[in-house]
């Protein structure tokens, strides 16, 4: 039987280095994921001049390509969360970090998170924001693992729908590694 060398397409992929790494969501697919948010967001908020608020850290990657595609004016800011601690699991008590206070009153704003999983993160947020009187306040997420939900959370606008697995790159990470790929791999276990 014919063996196919598929070395290649690791390398293509950029995981070489990280064999236990398998792809779920290529950087084109993440692209047009983007693109179609982007063209809801400029329909819904052209002429709001919203303060675009993204969640740290893992927002930073899925941040960065939105805005650039958004061409009318705006403001980012920035708030920190974290629930995780450095595993892979919720520890269900979200933290906000200290120093990140953005000024929101009488703002349209719109929250951007990397992946929404239980909901704790997003649900706990929204609160706290909804207490400093912004115009509005709507939730947006590249990623949701929808079976995954504990808190009940409407999101306004979710790029993708992804199943229960713990995935990392653009942006998301596993105990702070592989943010910096650009696209979503899962963890074998
Ligand atoms: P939640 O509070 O359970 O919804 O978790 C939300 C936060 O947990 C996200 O902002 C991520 O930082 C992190 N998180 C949840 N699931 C994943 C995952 O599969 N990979 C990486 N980070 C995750």
């Amino acid at each position: 039987m014919r063996c196919i060398d598929t070395t290649w397409l690791k390398v293509y992929n950029g995981t070489m280095n990280f064999p236990a790494l398998q792809l779920l969501v290529s950087r084109e697919n993440i692209q047009d994921a983007v693109k179609r948010l982007a063209g809801e967001i400029t329909r819904d908020y052209r002429d709001k001049n919203p303060v675009i608020l993204g969640v740290l850290n893992g927002s930073f990657i899925f941040v960065a390509d939105l805005v650039r595609r958004l061409d009318f004016p705006l403001e980012i800011a920035w708030v920190k969360c974290s629930s995780y601690e450095s595993g892979r699991h919720t520890t269900g008590q979200v933290k906000l970090a200290p120093g990140l206070d953005p000024d929101i009153r009488g703002r349209h704003v719109f929250v951007v998170e990397d992946i929404v999983d239980t909901g704790i993160t997003l649900a706990f947020l929204k609160a706290g924001l909804e207490k400093k009187k912004p115009a509005s306040l709507k939730l947006c997420t590249l990623a949701d693992k929808p079976s995954r939900r504990v808190a009940p959370l409407a999101l306004d606008y979710t790029g993708l729908t992804v199943p229960d697995k713990f995935v990392v790159g653009y942006g998301m990470d596993d105990g702070e590694k592989y943010r910096n790929l650009p696209d979503i791999y899962y963890l074998e276990d």
